[in-house]
This record gives structure tokens, C-alpha cells and sequence, in this order.
């Protein structure tokens, strides 16, 4: 009997804040498509449905991290409820949530060349059903890492703690930490927001880095510019967009400062943490990385609060590495040891590469890591995908709403074409470059990147094979690529 296959004409897998981006243009923009969400959960949000440990919120500012179209009205640092609730808003008032077939797992995708199409192997996860799906084009909104999954190097001796040992990806239901002794491993950003509202409760915290991380104390003035112009007028829309327009602004030239005048920048972000905790305190032992600002994304402590409550003692921070765990908490290479009721580990992600998805052409697997990025976008080799993968140190978003409409303006181009496949080859101008990583390590260099980078797809030395994390360079190169160019092969 010859397998039952749902077929529409785009899939997007993920219905995180990526995923519902599209969906909104698809609607908006390409209302003769018909499309699902393939959802692995039983519920929209992605990021922000999955993390629970305390005080879980946005880094970045929703006037940024939020949608263009959909104007952000409150503070600019959001919680996740907050920012699911506004995902759930888009959902609603876009009609999307019948394009959304959540509880399903994509398992394997396979394009058949003679079809022109990909099917899609999907897990039902409360049916425990294997469902196939078939589509004209495919678009991974998958986002970046496991879910629930947390990073744990390789430590000795953990089962021999007798205390509880969580990860901030893998928060139980119900965790008990009032007047208790904890240790968070990590300074990141998932340490830098989940400290402060632990420390509140418990009798300590120690923040306990093998290397300093830079942080940020402010929005760099976004409240402030939101509130004048609330002051002037009720048009959200209006100020949403002034709002966002000046915060991508001040980023920018603070991103360019980072690059010229990296030493400067680095010592205005420590006298911030000099004004909190004082002359005495050794900020150049505990805050000062070896790497350059913005080398790693900055965390944001909004309001100096993780600095506030280690002036306070409520916190203190420990910089050292791990020896091994014993029963009582963990010694430390000093020979310091640590003891605790509840150690932490914010130790980061394992990365997922186009959401663990096995991915094969006519049956063939294929390995991401022999094709090259067209623009960390498609894929040499693959065709009819689209790969959506946001900033890291600017706002996800602002670079999925880019690939979004990418995406209609090519498939647009096909129809127009009468093409019913698209493909990126290497130009013969592009047969001599460099293959290189997929990112340039000295430019952006987080742990769970340089782990998984083996795995990743690579990146060319000609400007078209670069994936560029840089905004205000795509913002005006990717609307206007040319899609007659060599590159760009239809069938
Ligand atoms: C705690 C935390 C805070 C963050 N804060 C910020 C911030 O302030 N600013 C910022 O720019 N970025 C931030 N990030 C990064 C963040 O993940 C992204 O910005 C953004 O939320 C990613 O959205 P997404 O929709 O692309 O991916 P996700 O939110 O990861 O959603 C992807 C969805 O795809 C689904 N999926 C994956 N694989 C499959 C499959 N095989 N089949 C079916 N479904 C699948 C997943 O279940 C998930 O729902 C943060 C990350 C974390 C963990």
C-alpha cells in the first residue's frame, strides 16, 4: 500500500518567532500559496515557550527583537510570557493558526529531482505516528539549538554531588531554592538574567566563570526615547517604528566603536561596573575578557541588577576552573572549594543544525558540512530551501524578517519564470576562492559555535558565500539581490 502524502505548496518547519515571521509575509505577500508549520512542540514560541528558569527575558529590546509590522508597546526588555503573548497576538490577528500543525517532527526531508519536490518524514508526537508531507518549497525556521538540551562540558565526578545539579535549559517544574546555597556556573547571558532573581530568594548565589564575560547595563537609551515620544503621541505604530530606527542607529555606531576603538569601549564597560561596585572590587580579575567587545555577544544586565546584588552580597563571583564535583559541591583548580545545595550549569547550547532534521536528494544523504552558504541562506547542492538564521549580536528577527520576504521575492521570480526548481552553484569565478568555516571564528566565537562548527556548512571568500552578520550591510544588499544572477540556477 503506497504511503499517504499531505501535500501544500511550502512548509515552514518551526513556529518560534521565525517561523510566525514568515508565516505573516506568506499571508501578506503570497496569498495564492498554500503552507503549514510543521511544529516539533504543542505549542508556538520556539525560544520562549521552552526556557524556564527564573526571571527568563530578552537580551535584546522588542522595539528590535520584535516584528516591523507589529508595533511593541511596553518596556523594551520583555520575559518570555511576554513575548509569547505577542507572538500569539501575530498569530491570531494573521489568522495563522490553522496554517499550524503542531506536534510534528520532522524526521527526514527528501527532494526528488524528477518530482520537483520535497517529502518530509514527520514524527506525530502524541500519536506516535510516522505522517509524510510534500511540498514545493521548503523553509527551516528551526532556530539554533536542541531544545531542552542543555550544553554540560565534561566534568568529573558529578554523580557524586549530593545536592541538586540542574541545567538552565532543562529547569524542573518545581524547584525549591528559597534560603538555599547555589552555584551558577557561567557568566553569560543566561547567568547574567537568572542570578539576580535567584539571589532574591536563596541565602547565596555564587557565579562561579572559568573566563569573564562583558555586560551591558543598559538599553542604551531606549525607554527613554520610547516614553518622550509616548509623551507626544498614542500612535504605537508610529512610535514603534521612530524607536526602532534610532536604536538600530545608536547599535550601529556602537558596533563600529567596538571595531575601532575596541580598548576604549572596554574600559566605559567596566567603569559601569566600577560605579556599582566600587574602586576595591578587582573588575579586571572578574569582568575584563581576553576577547575584544562584541567578539561575544555582550550580555545585558538592565539596570546594573547582577552588579547591585553582588555590592549587596547576595552574590558573590568566583573566577577558576572546575577540578571535579565531590558531595559537597565542587573544588576548584585553586584548591578552593565550593560547597552548595543547588549547582546550576548555564553553560550553553548544543547547536542543532537545520533542526536534526536527516536531509537527502533522490534518496541520497546529504552532509551540510560539504556544501557551501549561499549568503547563510541556501545551500550549494540543496535546492528549494531556504535557511532561516537570525543575528547573534543584533536582533534574530531583524534577519528573519529579511529571509522571509527573500524567500516570497524568489519564489515570486520562479512563477514568473515558469521554474519549478532553484539551485546555487559556484560561479567560474568562484572555482579558486577559499573554503573557510562557516563563520570566522575571530570574529564571533562563542563555545557552542566552535563546537559545532566541523558540522556546519562552509562559507566562500567571495562576498556571496559569506554568511554576514551584519545588518546594516544586508539591509540594503539583500532586498535587491539580483536573482537573474549566475549563481542562481532554474530548472
Ligand atoms: C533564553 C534565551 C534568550 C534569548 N534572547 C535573545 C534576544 O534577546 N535577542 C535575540 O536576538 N536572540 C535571543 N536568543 C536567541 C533566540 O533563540 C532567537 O533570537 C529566537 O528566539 C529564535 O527564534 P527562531 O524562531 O528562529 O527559533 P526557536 O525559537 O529556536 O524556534 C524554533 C522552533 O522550531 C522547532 N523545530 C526545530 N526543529 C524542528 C523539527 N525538526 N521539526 C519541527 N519543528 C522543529 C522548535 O521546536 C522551535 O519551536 C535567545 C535565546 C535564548 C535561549
Amino acid at each position: 500500500m503506497s504511503k499517504k502524502i499531505t501535500h501544500t505548496d511550502i512548509i515552514v518547519v518551526g513556529a518560534g518567532i521565525a517561523g510566525i515571521a514568515s508565516a505573516y509575509y506568506l499571508k501578506k505577500k503570497r496569498a495564492k500559496s498554500r503552507f503549514f508549520i510543521l511544529e516539533a512542540l504543542d505549542s508556538f514560541g520556539g525560544t520562549w515557550y521552552t526556557h524556564k528558569y527564573p526571571g527568563v527575558r530578552s537580551d535584546s529590546d522588542l522595539f528590535t527583537f520584535g516584528y516591523s509590522f507589529k508595533s511593541w508597546n511596553d518596556a523594551p526588555i520583555a520575559t518570555a510570557s511576554e513575548i509569547l503573548k505577542y507572538i500569539g497576538e501575530t498569530i491570531k490577528e494573521n489568522n495563522i493558526q490553522n496554517n499550524i500543525k503542531y506536534n510534528h517532527k520532522v524526521l527526514k526531508a527528501d527532494w526528488s529531482n524528477s518530482e520537483k519536490k520535497w517529502t518530509l518524514m514527520v514524527e506525530h508526537s502524541t500519536k506516535k505516528q510516522i505522517l509524510y508531507f510534500s511540498c514545493n518549497f521548503l523553509q527551516m525556521c528551526q532556530g539554533y539549538y536542541r531544545q531542552n538540551q542543555g550544553y554540560i562540558p565534561n566534568w568529573k565526578n558529578i554523580e557524586n554531588f549530593d545536592g541538586k545539579f540542574i541545567h538552565t535549559e532543562e529547569w524542573p517544574n518545581k524547584l525549591n531554592y528559597s534560603n538555599k546555597k547555589i552555584i551558577v556556573i557561567g557568566s553569560g547571558a543566561t547567568a547574567a538574567t537568572t542570578i539576580p532573581v535567584l539571589a532574591k530568594k536563596a541565602k547565596h548565589v555564587t557565579m562561579l566563570q572559568r573566563t569573564p564575560t562583558f555586560y551591558r547595563t543598559s538599553t542604551i537609551g531606549t525607554e527613554e526615547i520610547a516614553n518622550t515620544l509616548r509623551n507626544i503621541t498614542d500612535d504605537s505604530e508610529w512610535i514603534h517604528k521612530i524607536v526602532r530606527e534610532q536604536i538600530l542607529i545608536n547599535q550601529e555606531i556602537f558596533i563600529k566603536r567596538c571595531v575601532e576603538e575596541p580598548e576604549k569601549v572596554r574600559l566605559e564597560l567596566l567603569e559601569e561596573i566600577r560605579n556599582v561596585l566600587g574602586e576595591q572590587f578587582d573588575i579586571e580579575k572578574h569582568f575584563s575578557p581576553s576577547y575584544r567587545p562584541w567578539q561575544q555577544r555582550i550580555a545585558l544586565t538592565p539596570d546594573a541588577e547582577l552588579f547591585k546584588s553582588i555590592a549587596n552580597q547576595d552574590v558573590s563571583v568566583v573566577t577558576d576552573e572546575i577540578e571535579s564535583f565531590n558531595k559537597n559541591g565542587i573544588l576548584l583548580k585553586s584548591g578552593e572549594e565550593l560547597s552548595a545545595d543547588i549547582i546550576i550549569a548555564a553553560t550553553g547550547f548544543n547547536m542543532s543544525i537545520l533542526g536534526d532534521i536527516e536531509f537527502s536528494i533522490d534518496k541520497k544523504f546529504i552532509n551540510l558540512s560539504d556544501t557551501i552558504t549561499y549568503r547563510g541562506m541556501m545551500f550549494t547542492s540543496i535546492p528549494n530551501l531556504i535557511w532561516t538564521f537570525g543575528y547573534f549580536r543584533q536582533a534574530w528577527t531583524l534577519r528573519a524578517e529579511m529571509i522571509a520576504n527573500f524567500m516570497i521575492k524568489l519564489i515570486n521570480h520562479m512563477d514568473f519564470i515558469d521554474a519549478k526548481k532553484i539551485t546555487v552553484k559556484l560561479r567560474k569565478k568562484d572555482q579558486n576562492m577559499k573554503i573557510l568555516p562557516w563563520i570566522r571564528e575571530e570574529e564571533f566565537n562563542p563555545g557552542y559555535l566552535s563546537r559545532a562548527l566541523e558540522k556546519m556548512p562552509k562559507s566562500g571568500s567571495n562576498i556571496e558565500w559569506v554568511h554576514n552578520q551584519n545588518y546594516w550591510y544586508e539591509k540594503d544588499i539583500i532586498p535587491n539581490i539580483d536573482l537573474n544572477s549566475e549563481e542562481f540556477i532554474y530548472e
